[in-house]
């Protein structure tokens, strides 16, 4: 059977396995996919060794990614601009490849699921770590005319917006400490900080949002909500949602660069928020 995976630590959370088993029955796919708790030590040897014992692709989630861009030989462009993979394959000469899907399952689950049209958007990202860095190659792919980057620590914005210059010439790119965030609309604006869970983060504007604001949250739990989509509902935004249709469709983006067939991401996405409930 070919065989495939998620490595990360820890691991045993991960969504991964199901998304890819559901995606294999609705495609008639005959694939095993299992979870591999990688070990800070051994990251490089375990990838190797999984695909010389004849493995065809791994998932690869935190603290890893950044690892896996640096241990793959081809690199996509998305994934240099995030400088990390959530996605690995071995090509037919045996050649280590690494690709980054997350800002692909974004806009698919914004334009696809949730019928956003980002076509002359103004869009604001909270955080400039990881997951801000694998979203903003594909968002200024998708026809939005501003990108502003909030980050509590600024110099990180300021050098992620330095990069996008020479990646876009359409779009408007700015950076900004918290307290300076423009008091005014964005269509669109994504929580990329880590504060899902806690919920510590600093306050936001409340004139940040009104009912044309989308408010998405890259985090994603087992309630239905996270903080920052209970501010952002408070505060007047007009649609608030969470990140597990990324995952889905980043999952979806991962399945078809591997079996070269696209799963039906909201098919598996409606499962698994059925399953929630
Ligand atoms: P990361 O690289 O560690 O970056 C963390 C970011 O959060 C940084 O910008 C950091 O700011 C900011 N931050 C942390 N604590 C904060 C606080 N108390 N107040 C304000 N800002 C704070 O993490 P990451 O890899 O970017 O992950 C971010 C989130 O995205 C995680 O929740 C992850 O689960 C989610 N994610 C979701 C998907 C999906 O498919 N839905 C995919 C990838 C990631 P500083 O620079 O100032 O430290």
């Amino acid at each position: 059977m070919d065989r495939y995976g998620v490595i990360g630590h820890p691991i045993r959370h991960s969504r991964s396995p199901d998304i890819h088993r559901h995606f294999a029955l609705l495609t008639g796919q005959n694939l095993s996919y299992e979870r591999i708790e990688g070990t800070p030590d051994g990251f490089e040897t375990e990838v190797v060794r999984f695909f010389a014992a004849g493995g065809l692709g791994l998932n690869v989630t935190l603290p890893f990614k950044e690892r896996a861009f640096a241990l793959a030989v081809q690199r996509s462009h998305r994934a240099q601009v995030a400088r990390a993979a959530n996605t690995l394959g071995m090509t037919p000469e045996g050649v280590l490849w690494a690709d980054n899907t997350d800002g692909e399952g974004l806009v698919r689950d914004m334009t696809l699921n949730l019928g956003v049209n980002l076509k002359g958007s103004r869009v604001l990202i909270l955080g400039a770590g990881g997951a801000a860095r694998g979203i903003v190659q594909p968002l200024l792919k998708a026809g939005i005319v501003q990108l502003d980057i909030a980050n509590r620590t600024v110099v990180r914005a300021q050098t992620l917006v330095r990069e996008l210059e020479s990646l876009s010439n359409e779009v408007s790119c700015r950076a900004f400490s918290w307290p300076e965030i423009p008091a005014h609309g964005y269509e669109v604006v994504i929580n990329a900080t880590s504060t899902a869970v806690a919920g510590d983060l600093p306050p936001l504007p409340a004139v940040l949002f009104d009912q044309r604001t989308l408010a998405y949250d890259l985090g994603y739990g087992k309630g239905l909500t996270t903080p920052f989509l209970k501010l952002a509902r408070e505060a007047g935004a007009g649609q608030t949602e969470d990140g597990l249709g990324m995952l889905v469709e980043q999952a979806a983006e991962s399945f078809y660069l591997w079996r070269g067939i696209r799963p039906p991401g909201a098919e598996v996405l409606y499962a698994l928020r059925a399953a929630c409930h």
